[in-house]
């Protein structure tokens, strides 16, 4: 039997020996829905990842997907430099992240499912300022797709095929982005009907709806629940968050966390707050105080290991 495996931007490690994962979080990204808060410093970015390993995560996925302005190789130097492992994530965002004239708009489903198929198992390019040519050595290790509030584009469709396409033939876990945590079923129908089993899912910012009845029939489904809008207090209370995360984890529902930053001026690096470490330092005692140690653990590495190991094919 193969021993399940996670894909680093690294190599691949046994599933059981990557630690305490944050599932979403961003080394590099630069889209126009983010206009000066671009993430492009490389010096910058690795005191980040720093902190966020002091903080008390092993592990992070980078989760910008193609286009994004991803750099594969320095997310390698940055996780070689700070031991902080990387799972790096090839697919599409949401439709809104990508300019008019953007080359991934072009390609169609196949050439899609190719992309992203190399991404995995060849190596990502060296940026994505256009078309692949030339590859790094460096593979990404997650799927990901995205869909707008309560609305699926032909591109994100095209995107969602891809992803489930690439991971039929792979394995490897798939992430999708939900606007407000809606159309979370819709999704899951979607992937489900290429034969991607839910289990392999997480929703991501399933908590900007936090609707625990919601959550648990998407958990009873399989789903994996990505909770990432702790330091939002714009949108809700960190204290909403653990009372959702109290109820939904009680009832047997697998959640992974991230902090999903994401803005360089929320990065303490860039000059911002309140950083990586926010998570970490002042989120997971709370959360611990409210679940206990052994569910926060099963969270942080169990539930996360599951997902990011690639289904034996
Ligand atoms: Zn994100």
């Amino acid at each position: 039997m193969i021993t399940p495996f996670i894909r680093t931007v690294l190599g691949d490690v046994a599933a059981g020996e990557i630690g305490r994962v944050n599932y979403h979080e961003h080394l590099f990204q630069v889209s126009p829905l983010l206009p000066g808060d671009e993430l492009t410093d490389e010096a910058a970015s690795r005191a980040e990842a720093a902190a966020l390993r002091a903080s008390g995560f092993d592990a992070m996925v980078d989760a910008t997907p193609v286009g994004l302005g991803r750099d594969p190789r320095a997310v390698a130097r940055i996780s070689a430099a700070t031991s902080l492992k990387v799972v790096a994530t090839t697919g599409a965002h949401r439709d809104a992240h990508y300019a008019d004239d953007h080359w991934l708009r072009n390609l169609d489903e196949t050439a899609l499912t190719a992309l992203f198929l190399a991404d995995l198992t060849t190596g990502m390019p060296p940026n994505d300022d256009g078309p692949p040519g030339a590859r790094s050595t460096v593979r990404a290790g997650v799927l990901k797709a995205g869909i707008d509030y309560w609305q699926i584009s032909a591109f994100e469709q095209r995107a969602l095929s891809g992803v489930a396409a690439a991971h039929v033939e792979t394995g490897a876990p798939v992430m999708v982005h939900l606007e407000f945590g809606t159309a979370a079923h819709e999704v899951l129908d979607v992937l489900e009907a290429f034969g991607v089993r839910p289990s392999r899912v997480v929703l991501a910012h399933a908590d900007r709806n936090p609707d625990p009845g919601l959550h648990l029939d998407l958990a009873a489904r399989g789903a994996v629940l990505g909770y990432d809008g702790m330091a939002r207090p714009r949108s809700r209370t960190d204290a909403e968050l653990l009372d959702l995360t109290a109820d939904v984890v009680a009832a047997g529902a697998t959640v992974v966390l991230g902090g999903d930053v994401a803005r360089r001026s929320r990065y303490e690096s860039y000059g911002g707050m309140p950083g990586l470490a926010y998570l970490g330092r002042r989120y997971l005692p709370r959360l611990a105080e409210r679940i206990g140690h052994e569910a926060l653990s099963d969270i942080l590495t169990s539930n996360a290991h599951r997902w990011l190991a690639w289904d034996v094919r």
